[in-house]
C-alpha cells in the first residue's frame, strides 16, 4: 500500500485528503476552514499538526500539493527542493492569491511530517506542451516576455486524470485519441488534447479568460478594462468585479448553475440570458477546437456541471449532426454515475461523460515521482 497525503492549501483553508494509490481508495479526508479567524485555528501550521493528529499512526508515505501555477519553469510533477520551493514562490507574481497560500501548506505540511517527501502538482504543467502560435498573446514581445504574459491555462491535473480515463473507457491508447474535454465546474475551461497532449485551452495567463464561469466572466475585451480604470475603477475593484461579481452570478444573480437553471425554468428573463450566454462561448471554443483538432473522436464533459447537467450538454452540442455529433436523448438524461456515453449509435463522434477526480490523480503522480 502506498498512501499519499494529498494538500490543497488555500489563503485561509486546507483541503486534504489521505489515498491508496494502488487501490485508489480515499481513506480519510476533511477540510479545516477559516484559518486565521477569531475561534478558529490560528494558521497553516496549527492547522496541520492538528490533521497530523487526526491521522494518529496512519503516516503517509508522500504528500502531494496542488500548486496553481507553475508558470513556464514545471512541465510535470515535481519533488520538492528548496530551490522548487524558491521558484513557486517567485511565480507569485503570476497567481498572487494561489501560490502563497500554496506555499502556506507547503511549508506547514514540511514541519508536521519531517522525512515525508513533499511533491508538487502544477494545475498548468500539462499545458506546457501547448505550441508558442497557440499559447503567444500579440502584445509587444518584449513586455511580454519581462512579465511572463503567455497563455499558461489551467484545470491540467483534471486534463491528465479526465483524458486517460477517456481512453480507459474507449479501450484506446490515449496517443491515438483527439479528444475535446470540457471542465465546467465553479470555474471552468476547455482543452483540445491531441495523442494525449494539450494543444489549445480556453485558459490563459490566469484562469479569468476563456468561458463564463460561476462568478468569473472569461473572455472580455481588454479594451474595456482601461475605459473601466479611466473611469475610476481600481485594480482592486476590477479583481472584485472580475473575479466575483461577474459570470453567471453578475448576468443572473446566481453563481452556483442549478439556481440559474432553476430561475430560468421558472421564467426569470435574466437567468435565461445568462445560460444564453454561457451556452454560447461553450459552442465558440467547441468550434475553434473541432478546426484545431482537425475533427475529434470525443467529445467530453466533466466536473459539477459538465457531469450532471444534461441541459448544458444538449446545448452545448444542439444542432451539430452534420458534424456527426449527435446526442441520445435517453441516454443524456440518464441519472447514473461513472464513465458513460451519451451520444447515440448514429453520432460518428463519441459523447462522453468522465467523472474527474482531480486528489487521485495528485496522489498518483506524487507517487511516481517519489517511487522514481
Ligand atoms: P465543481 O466546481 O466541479 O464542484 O462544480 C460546481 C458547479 O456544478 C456548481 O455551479 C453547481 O451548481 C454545478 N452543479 C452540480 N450539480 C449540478 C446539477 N445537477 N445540475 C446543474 N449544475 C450542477
Amino acid at each position: 500500500m502506498t498512501t499519499v497525503f494529498v494538500v490543497n492549501s488555500g489563503s485561509s483553508s486546507i483541503k486534504w485528503e489521505l489515498i491508496d494509490v494502488e487501490s485508489a481508495a480515499r481513506l480519510r479526508g476533511s477540510i479545516v476552514e477559516r484559518i486565521g479567524e477569531p475561534g478558529a485555528v490560528a494558521d497553516h501550521a496549527a492547522a496541520m499538526v492538528g490533521i497530523l493528529a487526526e491521522l494518529g499512526d496512519e503516516l503517509p508515505d508522500a504528500i502531494g500539493h496542488r500548486v496553481v501555477h507553475g508558470g513556464s519553469l514545471f512541465d510535470e510533477a515535481t519533488l520538492i527542493t528548496e530551490t522548487v520551493e524558491r521558484q513557486i514562490g517567485a511565480l507569485s507574481a503570476l497567481a498572487p492569491l494561489h501560490n502563497p497560500a500554496n506555499l502556506l501548506g507547503l511549508r506547514a505540511a514540511r514541519a508536521a511530517f519531517p522525512g515525508v517527501p513533499n511533491v508538487a502538482v502544477f494545475d498548468t504543467a500539462f499545458h506546457q506542451t501547448l505550441a508558442p502560435d497557440a499559447y503567444t498573446y500579440a502584445i509587444d514581445s518584449q513586455v511580454a516576455a519581462a512579465h511572463g504574459v503567455r497563455r499558461y491555462g489551467f484545470h491540467g491535473t483534471s486534463y491528465q486524470y479526465v483524458s486517460r480515463a477517456a481512453a480507459e473507457f474507449l479501450q484506446k491508447p490515449r496517443e491515438s485519441l483527439k479528444l475535446i474535454v470540457f471542465h465546467l465546474g465553479n470555474g471552468a475551461s476547455v482543452c483540445a488534447i491531441d495523442g494525449g497532449r494539450s494543444v489549445d485551452t480556453s485558459m490563459g495567463m490566469t484562469p479569468l479568460e476563456g468561458l463564463v464561469m460561476g462568478t468569473r466572466g472569461g473572455d472580455l475585451d481588454a479594451g474595456a478594462l482601461i475605459q473601466l480604470g479611466r473611469a475610476g475603477l481600481s485594480f482592486d475593484d476590477l479583481d472584485r468585479l472580475l473575479n466575483r461579481r461577474s459570470g453567471l452570478l453578475g448576468l443572473s444573480g446566481h453563481g452556483d448553475m442549478r439556481d440559474v437553471q432553476s430561475a430560468a425554468r421558472a421564467g426569470d428573463d435574466a437567468a435565461q440570458g445568462a445560460l444564453d450566454v454561457y451556452h454560447h462561448r461553450l459552442r465558440h471554443y467547441l468550434g475553434a477546437y473541432l478546426v484545431g483538432l482537425g475533427g475529434v473522436d470525443a467529445i467530453v464533459f466533466t466536473a459539477g456541471v459538465g457531469e450532471n447537467s444534461p441541459a448544458t450538454r444538449a446545448a452545448t452540442l444542439r444542432g451539430l449532426e452534420g458534424f456527426g455529433i449527435e446526442l441520445d436523448e435517453g441516454l443524456n438524461r440518464a441519472r447514473q454515475g461513472g464513465a458513460r456515453v451519451v451520444s447515440s449509435a448514429r453520432s460518428a463522434v463519441t459523447v462522453l461523460v468522465v467523472p474527474t477526480n482531480e486528489e487521485l490523480e495528485i496522489a498518483r503522480q506524487t507517487a511516481a515521482v517519489v517511487g522514481g
